[in-house]
């Protein structure tokens, strides 16, 4: 009965939210947006779509913008949109965003845009319910995926960015509709998207190449598991703390000692963690053997500072082949 309240609380805010935009925006009706007439606004939720739509966009010689929603860094599935963030998506003209379990926001957030002609790509959508992993989790009843005027997968793994194939797909999608934005430079935007799909297809191949060398083919992740279609794409075996993403709260002692014995049972030399370090020294302590503890990137809380170091969607995939590359040799 208490969740019912909470949702019905959030519901309110967010409506709140809405309605408090649009009065901020009915004084700005009469401003023209800005001088150039080619300029539109783009905004994406999670690192890797505004990644792809700012390698695409380049040097942006049609001026355009792009906004990352998540910046602050918070784990995607913390996140609560702000009345600057409502204000974003209500305005823009592109929104890029996931469509999984964790986007049930999204919808409330969407309501009302101020920009009626404001396009929506819920990338999880433009996969087929067969290619869409339902996580193993006991008595959950499948959610409905597929067709992009579908919401609310929500049984179905949204970590859709992991899997080397599906950013491919992706950002041709990205590609596409930046096109539309800005039809006139449409053959910068192709020169752009094909250099980045040849990396992506180059990476891929090395991951594969990887994999079918090493001399083993399970990972034991001690943390939150978000790289089901990571595995899936290279045929790995998994064992991991916990069932996808949710429900991360505490691993127990029990779990702890079960985890230790796969370790030996499977000979492993190495755990890897997203950023679990005091569980991983447990369970190699629990293990009764020093064992190489290795982190692997999800792009779940990329902040402004990490973009501002650098951190590309290229860069973590790469740091994950040789975090698995590591692990299993
Ligand atoms: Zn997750």
């Amino acid at each position: 009965m208490q969740g019912a309240y909470v949702a019905m609380f959030k519901r309110l805010v967010m409506l709140l939210a809405i309605m408090l935009v649009s009065l901020l925006l009915v004084g700005c009706d009469a401003a023209p947006r800005d001088s150039d007439e080619n300029t539109a606004n783009i905004v994406a939720t999670v690192f890797p779509l505004y990644d792809w739509t700012r390698v695409i966009l380049g040097s942006n010689p049609g001026n355009l913008t792009a906004t990352y929603l998540l910046e602050s860094g918070v784990d995607l599935h913390n996140y609560t949109p702000s009345v600057r963030d409502v204000a974003l998506i209500s305005t823009s003209d592109l929104f890029l965003w996931v469509g999984g379990k964790s986007d049930t926001w999204v919808l409330n957030a969407m309501a009302n845009p101020q920009n009626q002609y404001r396009r929506n790509v819920p990338v999880m959508r433009m996969l087929s319910i067969h290619e869409t992993q339902i996580f193993p989790i006991d008595g959950v009843i499948p959610g409905d995926v597929g067709g992009e005027d579908c919401c609310g997968g929500t049984t179905h793994d949204e970590h859709v960015w992991l899997s080397l194939p599906f950013a491919k797909r992706f950002v041709e999608r990205i590609r596409d509709e930046i096109i539309i934005l800005d039809p006139e430079n449409e053959e910068y935007y192709n020169t752009n998207a094909a250099a980045y799909i040849t990396a992506l297809d180059d990476l891929h191949r090395q991951f594969s190449q990887m994999v079918e060398l090493a001399a083993r083919q399970t990972i034991l992740v001690v943390d939150r598991f978000p790289f089901l279609y990571m595995t899936i794409d290279y045929n790995l075996e998994f064992l991991s703390a916990f069932d996808g993403c949710f429900a991360a709260t505490e691993i127990s002692m029990q779990r702890q000692a079960e985890l230790a014995n796969a370790v030996n049972n499977l000979n492993l030399d190495a755990i890897m963690i997203i950023d679990n370090h005091p569980v991983a020294n447990a369970v190699s302590y629990a293990a009764g053997r020093e064992l190489q503890v290795i982190e692997l990137q999800d792009f779940q809380s990329i902040s402004r500072y990490h973009i501002q170091q650098g951190m590309t969607f290229l860069q973590g995939m790469q740091q994950n082949l040789e975090a698995l590359s590591a692990a299993l040799n």
